[in-house]
């Protein structure tokens, strides 16, 4: 299928968006903020907690990452104002990290004054891994101040076991836990499925044993049977964990999950930049298109 995978990539960009569209739509809310409202609401309905993700280009001025502070404030304004049952998740470098660190966590300290006038929580999504340490820093630097503040740590670098030791050593156990989506170095990163699953259930382990709050994102039925068994065993109360998933992606498996009582989550991209997004997580991830087809075929 690899091939097939590539050779689908390579003609995306040639072909009319509205044809990647088709593609990309089961995944991303809608274009405006009023769509992922809408999609926000319905998901509620459904019994899920929601995330909200502004999709954004890559940043190269402050006058962009400035523009994307707005948005991330004008989303926690609609989260509050439509009651919704949800929160904001934020990528740095969204925020300028990568060129101007100060200004980043300025505009980052505004974005969580904002939630924590309302009383909503913010997850920092985790990026490559070029930006860990950054993200990291930046992150304990400011749930010093911003309690409701999460953060991701990734199962396949090899450095995440530590990074969740440390963040335990300084008080802080709400984190959203997944295999992580970049493409990275065998030298910081775990390619064996079964090796990243592991990793992956240690770390649970790691949080529900320091008292903490796991957000446990995947779709995998293996990695979700284990989390369930870990749950059980642990008597760990539905308080201290939820289960996230994609918008769009193995919605038979979320509402099972829901049925049963445990918490769900579904992470809500939305904006004007869909169709770079759309081409990014595939270059970054082949396999994507296997996925993607099959989900044009097999519902839920
Ligand atoms: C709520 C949420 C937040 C996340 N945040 C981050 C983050 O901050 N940083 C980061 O690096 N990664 C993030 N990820 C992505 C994550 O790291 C994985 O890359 C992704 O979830 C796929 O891994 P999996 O555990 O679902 O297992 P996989 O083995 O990859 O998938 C299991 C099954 O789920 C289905 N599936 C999985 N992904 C898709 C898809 N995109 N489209 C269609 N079907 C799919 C397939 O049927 C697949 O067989 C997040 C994922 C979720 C759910």
């Amino acid at each position: 299928m690899r091939w097939f995978n590539r050779l689908v990539i390579r003609v995306m960009p040639v072909l009319p968006k509205s044809f990647v569209w088709i593609f990309s739509r089961r995944y991303i809310a809608g274009k405006t903020l009023e769509k992922a409202i809408g999609k926000s609401r319905q998901l509620n309905a459904e019994g899920c907690r929601v995330t909200l993700d502004v999709l954004g280009e890559d940043i190269f001025t402050p006058d962009e990452a400035e523009a994307e502070k707005e948005e991330c404030l004008r989303v926690l304004e609609a989260i509050h104002d439509n009651a919704i049952d949800g929160n904001l998740s934020v990528k740095l470098t969204s925020l300028g990290l990568k060129i101007d660190r100060e200004r980043c966590i300025r505009h980052m300290r505004e974005i969580l004054r904002s939630a924590s006038e309302k009383n909503l929580f913010v997850r920092i999504d985790m990026e490559d891994a070029t930006c860990t340490d950054d993200t990291l820093e930046v992150y304990t630097r400011l749930r010093e101040e911003f309690p409701r503040t999460g953060a991701v740590i990734q199962a396949y670098l090899r450095r995440s076991p530590r990074d969740v030791s440390t963040l335990i050593e300084k008080g802080i156990a709400n984190l959203r836990l997944c295999k992580g989506i970049y493409v990275e170095s065998p030298a910081i990163a775990y390619k064996k499925k079964r090796k990243i699953r592991d990793q992956f259930a240690e770390l649970i382990r790691m949080v529900f044993d320091a008292g903490g709050y796991a957000a446990i994102a995947t779709h995998d039925g293996q990695m979700i049977r284990r989390s369930l068994g870990m749950i059980a065993e642990k008597r760990i109360l539905r308080t201290r964990y939820e289960f996230q998933m994609l918008l769009g992606v193995t919605e038979k498996r979320r509402r099972e999950l829901i049925r049963q009582g445990h918490g769900m989550r579904v992470y809500v991209p939305y904006g004007e930049h869909w169709y770079g997004y759309s081409m990014r997580r595939l270059k970054e991830n082949p396999n994507m298109v296997g996925h993607i087809i099959k989900n044009l075929f097999i519902r839920g």
